[in-house]
């Protein structure tokens, strides 16, 4: 990092300076002096250090921040000490369990879908110039990847935990399908750093729509125009060539300051700006991955991020407070809600909101079915074809479904 490249110029007390010098040593040896006999004079004979301090704040830094940093050492701590200021930061990977597909990930064949409309290259459909010109493919794939029937998962439930205790400082997101709003997670606890599918604005004056209008829009296979202007109107999900919320800039330096845990749920770490929150916690903060894979970390190739710093330590020999449990995000939350005595609750809570959620669907589907044959028979009176009478089945459950996501969503606020 940056500091570490500083801490040579500028004397400091910091225990990443006292390592420099370590380093620097031998070389400057041969000099006749070392940072260290500096500092020792200027402490001496200008009282510029204090010793005491400088010890002591190398000591705190170089001591583990938990004396057993494994899963199990962090749940005893929380159980016996607690954590008050809980940073969540996520991934794909929370909401896979919920049938939402990492559009990211290959062989999900979302992609596969869009060979006809020629794009110059896979991702084109997430630049904005591209979809300026050209928006049909992506709306195509929207329609697939259309959050709407899916179920929060526990992950997203054990957040809520988090929140409704009084401890979740924020949560930052990278995933757009709305499922943490559907959870209950207010919105001041979101930071949606990739956008949402809940809200959608036309290009041209602004004007917002709902998630609701989008979705009656994006099934319908329409291109959804502006009921004011010409202009399309866009979810508000962050396309390549867009600025991240503004929120995502703004809140970081101050929940990470005085966080004391940051849970990494989900997530590759591979997406920039997002990935580098892990180095915004402070450096007393326990960093708790629960993840398929240990990401993040400076062997880990792919995060070329770690360029610029040391990543998550995990097992190095420096490590004062990383932890990683490897496997399914859901198993590991379940693992940890058990291991702090939450297990009951989460599971209460989770069994809780799915029936809610399935009520309202089966609600839905028991009125939609006799609509559904309705409709099927004013249509074929019509002389529609079976293709048209099928969109028009798509469209009315595609906005009843929507309806009663919305009220699922007011209902948890
Ligand atoms: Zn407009």
């Amino acid at each position: 990092m940056s500091g570490e490249r500083k801490s040579k110029d500028k004397p400091s007390s910091s225990s990443e300076h006292d390592r420099q010098d370590d380093s620097d040593r031998s070389s400057e040896n041969e000099m006749g002096f070392t940072l260290e006999s500096v500092r020792n004079y200027l402490e001496k004979k200008l009282g510029f250090y204090k010793e005491s301090e400088g010890k002591s704040s190398q000591s705190d830094d170089n001591e583990k921040v938990i004396e057993d940093l494994t899963f199990e050492g962090v749940a005893n701590h929380w159980k016996k000490n607690g954590f008050k200021k809980i940073v969540t930061m996520v991934g794909a990977g929370i909401s896979t369990s919920a049938g939402i597909p990492d559009f990211r990930s290959p062989g999900t064949g979302l992609y596969h879908n869009l060979e006809k409309y020629n794009l110059p290259h896979p991702t084109a459909i997430f630049e904005m110039d591209y979809f300026q010109d050209n928006p049909k493919p992506f709306f195509v794939l929207a329609k697939e990847l259309y959050p709407g029937t899916f179920k929060p998962t526990p992950c997203h439930y054990f957040i809520r935990l988090l929140q409704d205790k009084g401890l979740l400082v924020r949560h930052y997101t990278q995933n757009i399908d709305t499922l943490e709003r559907i959870a209950g997670v207010k919105d001041e606890k979101l930071v949606e750093a990739h956008g949402t599918f809940y809200t959608n604005h036309c290009l041209e004056c602004r004007a917002e729509y709902s998630m609701e209008w989008m979705k009656e829009q994006i099934f319908a296979d329409e291109i959804p125009t502006c009921t004011r202007c010409p202009g399309v109107v866009k979810p508000d999900i962050v396309f390549f060539g867009e600025n991240l919320p503004n929120k995502f800039y703004e809140y970081p330096s101050r929940d990470f300051k005085d966080c004391d845990l940051l849970i990494i749920m989900g997530t590759s770490l591979e997406v920039q700006p997002f990935a580098s929150l892990v180095e915004r916690a402070n450096s007393r903060c326990i960093r708790l991955l629960i993840n398929r894979e240990k990401v993040g970390s400076r062997h880990d190739v792919l995060s070329s991020w770690l360029l610029f710093s040391k990543g998550l330590l995990y097992d190095d020999g420096e490590n004062k407070r990383d932890v990683a449990w490897i496997g399914d995000c859901d198993d590991g939350v379940y693992a940890l809600a058990e291991a702090i005595g939450w297990g009951d609750e989460l599971k209460e809570l989770v069994a809780k909101e799915h029936a809610r959620i399935d009520k309202m669907s089966k609600g839905h589907e028991e009125v939609s079915d006799e609509e559904v044959d309705q409709l099927a028979e004013q249509l074929g009176k019509l002389g529609k074809t079976e293709e048209e009478v099928s969109r028009e089945i798509d469209i009315q459950s595609a906005s009843s479904g929507a309806k009663s996501l919305k009220n699922a969503d007011d209902k948890s606020k």
